[in-house]
Protein backbone atom coordinates (compact mmCIF):
# COMPACT_ATOMS: atom_id res chain seq x y z
CA UNK A 1 0.00 0.00 0.00
CA UNK A 2 1.00 3.36 -0.61
CA UNK A 3 0.39 6.75 1.00
CA UNK A 4 -3.01 7.91 0.94
CA UNK A 5 -5.12 6.68 -2.22
CA UNK A 6 -3.47 9.62 -4.45
CA UNK A 7 -1.73 8.79 -8.02
CA UNK A 8 0.75 11.16 -6.70
CA UNK A 9 1.88 9.52 -3.63
CA UNK A 10 2.30 6.13 -5.91
CA UNK A 11 4.53 8.65 -8.23
CA UNK A 12 6.89 9.84 -5.45
CA UNK A 13 7.55 6.64 -4.56
CA UNK A 14 8.43 5.66 -8.05
CA UNK A 15 10.06 8.39 -8.78
CA UNK A 16 12.29 7.78 -5.55
CA UNK A 17 12.32 3.94 -5.93
CA UNK A 18 13.93 5.03 -9.36
CA UNK A 19 16.78 7.22 -7.61
CA UNK A 20 17.63 4.14 -5.66
CA UNK A 21 16.98 1.35 -7.48
CA UNK A 22 17.47 2.23 -11.15
CA UNK A 23 17.94 0.26 -13.41
CA UNK A 24 15.64 -2.68 -12.27
CA UNK A 25 17.44 -6.08 -12.27
CA UNK A 26 20.84 -4.92 -13.03
CA UNK A 27 23.73 -3.09 -12.21
CA UNK A 28 24.07 0.85 -12.48
CA UNK A 29 26.31 1.98 -14.87
CA UNK A 30 24.40 5.44 -15.83
CA UNK A 31 24.51 8.38 -13.17
CA UNK A 32 20.31 8.88 -12.94
CA UNK A 33 18.36 11.71 -13.13
CA UNK A 34 14.84 11.38 -12.27
CA UNK A 35 11.80 13.77 -13.27
CA UNK A 36 8.16 14.18 -12.40
CA UNK A 37 5.38 15.11 -15.20
CA UNK A 38 7.87 15.76 -18.47
CA UNK A 39 7.36 15.12 -22.12
CA UNK A 40 6.11 16.77 -25.25
CA UNK A 41 3.25 19.09 -26.09
CA UNK A 42 1.64 16.37 -26.96
CA UNK A 43 2.47 13.86 -24.13
CA UNK A 44 3.34 14.02 -20.54
CA UNK A 45 4.94 11.02 -18.97
CA UNK A 46 4.59 10.78 -15.25
CA UNK A 47 8.07 10.19 -14.34
CA UNK A 48 10.99 10.17 -16.56
CA UNK A 49 14.54 8.39 -16.18
CA UNK A 50 17.43 10.28 -17.96
CA UNK A 51 20.66 7.51 -17.89
CA UNK A 52 23.13 9.85 -18.28
CA UNK A 53 27.22 9.44 -18.83
CA UNK A 54 28.43 10.45 -15.23
CA UNK A 55 31.69 12.28 -16.82
CA UNK A 56 29.35 13.89 -19.49
CA UNK A 57 27.06 15.11 -16.48
CA UNK A 58 29.38 16.57 -14.50
CA UNK A 59 30.43 18.57 -17.27
CA UNK A 60 27.10 19.55 -17.67
CA UNK A 61 27.40 21.33 -14.54
CA UNK A 62 29.59 24.09 -15.91
CA UNK A 63 26.73 25.26 -17.20
CA UNK A 64 24.62 26.10 -13.99
CA UNK A 65 21.89 24.28 -12.44
CA UNK A 66 19.44 25.91 -15.14
CA UNK A 67 17.95 24.35 -17.97
CA UNK A 68 18.87 25.55 -21.42
CA UNK A 69 15.63 26.16 -23.18
CA UNK A 70 15.97 25.56 -27.39
CA UNK A 71 17.02 28.18 -28.10
CA UNK A 72 20.09 28.43 -25.20
CA UNK A 73 20.80 24.97 -26.59
CA UNK A 74 21.61 26.39 -30.36
CA UNK A 75 23.79 28.40 -29.15
CA UNK A 76 25.87 26.57 -26.34
CA UNK A 77 26.19 23.58 -28.60
CA UNK A 78 27.61 25.40 -31.63
CA UNK A 79 29.64 28.47 -30.14
CA UNK A 80 33.36 27.75 -31.33
CA UNK A 81 36.74 27.34 -29.34
CA UNK A 82 37.83 30.81 -30.52
CA UNK A 83 36.11 34.36 -31.26
CA UNK A 84 33.62 34.07 -34.09
CA UNK A 85 30.92 36.50 -35.58
CA UNK A 86 27.80 34.44 -34.16
CA UNK A 87 26.49 34.51 -37.53
CA UNK A 88 29.39 32.46 -38.63
CA UNK A 89 29.78 30.40 -35.73
CA UNK A 90 26.39 28.93 -35.66
CA UNK A 91 24.25 26.67 -37.78
CA UNK A 92 21.17 29.15 -39.72
CA UNK A 93 18.48 28.37 -36.72
CA UNK A 94 15.24 28.48 -39.67
CA UNK A 95 13.99 31.69 -37.89
CA UNK A 96 15.38 34.60 -38.10
CA UNK A 97 18.94 35.69 -36.95
CA UNK A 98 17.59 38.67 -34.82
CA UNK A 99 16.31 35.72 -32.23
CA UNK A 100 19.76 34.15 -32.49
CA UNK A 101 20.98 37.63 -31.45
CA UNK A 102 18.42 37.50 -28.55
CA UNK A 103 19.56 34.54 -27.86
CA UNK A 104 23.55 35.55 -27.53
CA UNK A 105 22.69 38.23 -25.29
CA UNK A 106 20.73 35.67 -22.99
CA UNK A 107 23.50 32.88 -22.67
CA UNK A 108 25.67 35.94 -21.64
CA UNK A 109 24.21 37.19 -19.48
CA UNK A 110 23.64 33.54 -17.84
CA UNK A 111 27.94 33.08 -18.14
CA UNK A 112 26.88 30.21 -20.61
CA UNK A 113 28.86 31.54 -23.17
CA UNK A 114 31.32 34.48 -23.65
CA UNK A 115 30.36 37.41 -25.88
CA UNK A 116 32.31 40.53 -27.16
CA UNK A 117 31.46 43.17 -29.54
CA UNK A 118 34.00 44.00 -32.58
CA UNK A 119 33.00 46.82 -34.46
CA UNK A 120 29.21 45.99 -35.29
CA UNK A 121 29.54 42.17 -34.84
CA UNK A 122 29.04 40.57 -31.77
CA UNK A 123 31.02 37.41 -31.37
CA UNK A 124 31.23 34.51 -29.44
CA UNK A 125 33.44 31.90 -27.88
CA UNK A 126 32.04 28.64 -25.76
CA UNK A 127 33.11 28.79 -22.09
CA UNK A 128 33.62 24.98 -22.48
CA UNK A 129 32.40 21.96 -25.26
CA UNK A 130 28.62 21.16 -24.05
CA UNK A 131 29.26 17.51 -23.10
CA UNK A 132 27.57 14.76 -24.51
CA UNK A 133 25.97 13.78 -21.32
CA UNK A 134 22.59 11.98 -22.37
CA UNK A 135 22.56 8.44 -23.21
CA UNK A 136 18.99 7.18 -22.56
CA UNK A 137 15.42 8.18 -22.04
CA UNK A 138 12.74 6.27 -20.33
CA UNK A 139 9.54 6.74 -19.65
CA UNK A 140 7.47 5.23 -16.78
CA UNK A 141 3.66 5.42 -16.78
CA UNK A 142 2.00 5.25 -13.61
CA UNK A 143 -0.75 3.11 -12.65
CA UNK A 144 -1.17 1.84 -9.18
CA UNK A 145 -4.40 0.27 -10.08
CA UNK A 146 -3.72 -1.64 -13.32
CA UNK A 147 -6.91 -2.97 -13.93
CA UNK A 148 -8.39 -3.82 -17.33
CA UNK A 149 -10.17 -0.26 -18.14
CA UNK A 150 -6.91 1.82 -16.92
CA UNK A 151 -5.21 -0.46 -19.18
CA UNK A 152 -7.37 -0.39 -22.21
CA UNK A 153 -7.00 3.89 -21.21
CA UNK A 154 -3.04 3.40 -21.47
CA UNK A 155 -2.51 1.45 -24.50
CA UNK A 156 -3.30 4.21 -26.97
CA UNK A 157 -0.89 6.51 -24.87
CA UNK A 158 2.22 3.63 -24.73
CA UNK A 159 1.59 2.60 -28.52
CA UNK A 160 2.11 6.40 -29.54
CA UNK A 161 5.37 6.33 -27.34
CA UNK A 162 7.04 3.50 -28.69
CA UNK A 163 5.90 4.59 -32.11
CA UNK A 164 7.26 8.00 -31.35
CA UNK A 165 10.44 6.69 -30.15
CA UNK A 166 11.53 9.48 -28.05
CA UNK A 167 12.61 7.95 -25.53
CA UNK A 168 14.54 4.76 -25.37
CA UNK A 169 12.24 2.59 -23.39
CA UNK A 170 8.68 2.95 -22.16
CA UNK A 171 7.37 1.10 -18.71
CA UNK A 172 3.98 0.75 -16.73
CA UNK A 173 4.48 1.42 -13.03
CA UNK A 174 2.08 -0.67 -10.99
CA UNK A 175 0.94 -1.82 -7.36
CA UNK A 176 2.03 -5.49 -6.70
CA UNK A 177 -0.71 -7.59 -5.71
CA UNK A 178 1.11 -10.71 -4.43
CA UNK A 179 -0.61 -12.94 -6.93
CA UNK A 180 1.09 -15.96 -8.88
CA UNK A 181 0.90 -13.97 -12.09
CA UNK A 182 0.46 -9.90 -11.55
CA UNK A 183 -2.81 -9.06 -12.93
CA UNK A 184 -1.07 -6.17 -15.03
CA UNK A 185 0.20 -9.07 -17.06
CA UNK A 186 -3.16 -10.19 -18.31
CA UNK A 187 -3.66 -6.70 -19.29
CA UNK A 188 -3.77 -5.80 -22.86
CA UNK A 189 -0.72 -3.23 -23.27
CA UNK A 190 1.87 -3.33 -26.00
CA UNK A 191 4.24 -5.69 -26.03
CA UNK A 192 7.20 -3.35 -26.54
CA UNK A 193 6.67 -1.50 -22.66
CA UNK A 194 8.10 -3.13 -19.48
CA UNK A 195 6.29 -3.70 -16.80
CA UNK A 196 7.67 -3.58 -13.03
CA UNK A 197 5.40 -4.17 -10.07
CA UNK A 198 5.94 -2.62 -6.70
CA UNK A 199 5.35 -3.17 -3.13
CA UNK A 200 5.07 -1.27 -0.13
CA UNK A 201 4.25 -2.35 3.46
CA UNK A 202 1.60 0.39 4.97
CA UNK A 203 1.82 -0.96 8.43
CA UNK A 204 5.75 -0.58 8.72
CA UNK A 205 5.32 2.72 6.76
CA UNK A 206 8.46 1.11 4.53
CA UNK A 207 9.47 0.03 0.80
CA UNK A 208 9.64 -3.58 1.17
CA UNK A 209 12.50 -5.60 -0.45
CA UNK A 210 11.26 -8.14 -2.63
CA UNK A 211 14.26 -9.47 -4.62
CA UNK A 212 18.07 -8.66 -4.19
CA UNK A 213 17.63 -5.66 -2.01
CA UNK A 214 15.46 -4.19 -4.92
CA UNK A 215 11.49 -2.88 -4.48
CA UNK A 216 11.07 -3.22 -7.94
CA UNK A 217 10.13 -6.68 -9.28
CA UNK A 218 10.30 -6.34 -13.14
CA UNK A 219 7.45 -8.86 -14.77
CA UNK A 220 8.20 -8.28 -18.19
CA UNK A 221 11.17 -6.73 -20.04
CA UNK A 222 10.82 -3.38 -22.56
CA UNK A 223 11.84 -3.81 -26.18
CA UNK A 224 13.90 -1.34 -26.95
CA UNK A 225 12.39 1.17 -29.35
CA UNK A 226 15.29 3.35 -30.23
CA UNK A 227 14.88 3.69 -34.18
CA UNK A 228 18.11 2.13 -36.03
CA UNK A 229 18.87 5.39 -37.64
CA UNK A 230 18.95 7.86 -34.65
CA UNK A 231 22.64 8.19 -34.40
CA UNK A 232 22.02 10.64 -37.55
CA UNK A 233 18.85 12.02 -36.86
CA UNK A 234 19.76 15.48 -35.12
CA UNK A 235 16.10 16.28 -35.16
CA UNK A 236 15.45 13.30 -32.75
CA UNK A 237 18.73 13.99 -30.96
CA UNK A 238 17.60 18.00 -30.49
CA UNK A 239 14.17 16.95 -29.02
CA UNK A 240 15.60 14.62 -26.67
CA UNK A 241 18.20 17.20 -25.30
CA UNK A 242 15.80 19.62 -24.95
CA UNK A 243 13.75 17.44 -23.14
CA UNK A 244 16.92 16.20 -21.32
CA UNK A 245 17.26 20.21 -20.49
CA UNK A 246 14.11 20.30 -18.70
CA UNK A 247 14.50 17.22 -16.74
CA UNK A 248 17.99 19.04 -15.67
CA UNK A 249 16.89 21.97 -14.60
CA UNK A 250 12.73 21.27 -13.04
CA UNK A 251 13.84 17.28 -12.67
CA UNK A 252 15.14 16.02 -9.43
CA UNK A 253 11.54 15.23 -8.31
CA UNK A 254 10.98 18.73 -6.70
CA UNK A 255 7.48 19.46 -5.33
CA UNK A 256 7.98 22.05 -2.74
CA UNK A 257 7.43 25.08 -5.62
CA UNK A 258 3.92 23.53 -6.47
CA UNK A 259 2.25 22.35 -3.61
CA UNK A 260 1.63 25.10 -0.20
CA UNK A 261 4.11 23.91 2.31
CA UNK A 262 3.36 27.20 4.05
CA UNK A 263 -0.24 25.93 4.46
CA UNK A 264 -0.50 25.37 8.70
CA UNK A 265 -1.74 21.97 7.91
CA UNK A 266 1.12 20.57 5.21
CA UNK A 267 3.33 17.57 6.48
CA UNK A 268 6.08 15.48 5.66
CA UNK A 269 6.10 12.22 6.49
CA UNK A 270 8.01 9.29 5.84
CA UNK A 271 7.43 6.29 3.75
CA UNK A 272 10.32 4.20 3.86
CA UNK A 273 12.97 6.27 2.10
CA UNK A 274 10.86 8.65 0.99
CA UNK A 275 9.64 11.53 2.11
CA UNK A 276 5.92 12.37 0.98
CA UNK A 277 3.87 15.19 1.89
CA UNK A 278 0.35 14.41 4.62
CA UNK A 279 -2.04 16.65 5.14
CA UNK A 280 -3.11 17.14 8.28
CA UNK A 281 -6.65 18.60 7.49
CA UNK A 282 -7.80 15.82 5.72
CA UNK A 283 -5.69 13.45 7.70
CA UNK A 284 -4.43 11.76 4.46
CA UNK A 285 -1.70 12.36 2.00
CA UNK A 286 -2.83 14.98 -0.64
CA UNK A 287 -2.38 15.61 -4.46
CA UNK A 288 -0.45 18.26 -5.94
CA UNK A 289 -3.73 19.69 -7.64
CA UNK A 290 -5.37 19.66 -4.05
CA UNK A 291 -2.48 21.43 -2.33
CA UNK A 292 -2.96 24.78 -4.17
CA UNK A 293 -4.29 27.83 -2.68
CA UNK A 294 -7.74 27.50 -3.66
CA UNK A 295 -7.77 24.39 -1.40
CA UNK A 296 -10.54 25.82 1.09
CA UNK A 297 -8.44 24.27 3.67
CA UNK A 298 -5.65 25.96 3.45
CA UNK A 299 -4.64 28.07 6.26
CA UNK A 300 -1.69 29.79 6.10
CA UNK A 301 0.80 29.43 9.25
CA UNK A 302 0.69 31.62 12.04
CA UNK A 303 2.62 34.45 11.88
CA UNK A 304 4.16 33.70 15.35
CA UNK A 305 5.40 30.14 13.43
CA UNK A 306 7.87 32.79 11.65
CA UNK A 307 9.54 34.82 14.61
CA UNK A 308 11.85 34.91 16.87
CA UNK A 309 13.27 31.48 15.11
CA UNK A 310 10.19 29.60 16.63
CA UNK A 311 10.82 25.92 16.60
CA UNK A 312 12.56 26.58 13.36
CA UNK A 313 14.07 29.53 11.32
CA UNK A 314 11.08 30.66 9.22
CA UNK A 315 8.25 29.09 10.45
CA UNK A 316 7.28 25.18 9.33
CA UNK A 317 7.02 25.68 5.58
CA UNK A 318 10.41 27.60 5.12
CA UNK A 319 12.08 24.65 7.05
CA UNK A 320 10.21 22.02 4.70
CA UNK A 321 11.31 23.94 1.84
CA UNK A 322 14.67 24.26 3.15
CA UNK A 323 14.53 20.29 3.91
CA UNK A 324 13.25 19.00 0.32
CA UNK A 325 15.61 21.56 -1.46
CA UNK A 326 18.64 20.21 0.67
CA UNK A 327 17.67 16.63 -0.41
CA UNK A 328 17.13 17.52 -4.04
CA UNK A 329 20.91 19.32 -3.88
CA UNK A 330 21.85 15.74 -2.27
CA UNK A 331 20.83 13.70 -5.02
CA UNK A 332 22.26 16.05 -7.54
CA UNK A 333 25.63 16.27 -6.13
CA UNK A 334 25.77 12.31 -5.61
CA UNK A 335 24.66 12.25 -9.49
CA UNK A 336 27.27 14.87 -10.73
CA UNK A 337 30.35 15.33 -8.74
CA UNK A 338 32.76 13.23 -10.01
CA UNK A 339 36.53 13.22 -8.31
S1 LIG B 1 -5.27 21.97 3.73
FE1 LIG B 1 -5.12 22.08 1.50
S2 LIG B 1 -3.42 23.51 1.12
FE2 LIG B 1 -3.27 22.85 3.26
S3 LIG B 1 -1.89 21.08 3.25
FE3 LIG B 1 -3.96 20.28 3.09
S4 LIG B 1 -4.31 20.08 0.88
FE4 LIG B 1 -2.53 21.45 1.14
Amino acid sequence: MYPGDAEFGFELLVCRWAETSWPPGSTRESAVVVSRQLGTKRRRWDTVVLECDPDGLAARRQFGERELDSDLLHVVRHAPAEWEWYRNALPHPGYPWRYVRAAVHRAADRGVVEKRRQGNRIEIRRIAPYPDWLRRIVAIENKPDLDASAARALAGQLEHDVEAALADEVWVATEATGSRIEPALLEDLPVDVGIVTLSFDADAGAVVPIENDSVGTVEWYPSEVTPPDASGDEERRRRRLELAERAYGRGWRSYHETMRPDCRHFELRRFGRALVPHCAANGRSQTAAECAGSCPEFEPEPPAWRSRGWPIEGGPGKGIKRLLRRRRERVRERETVRD
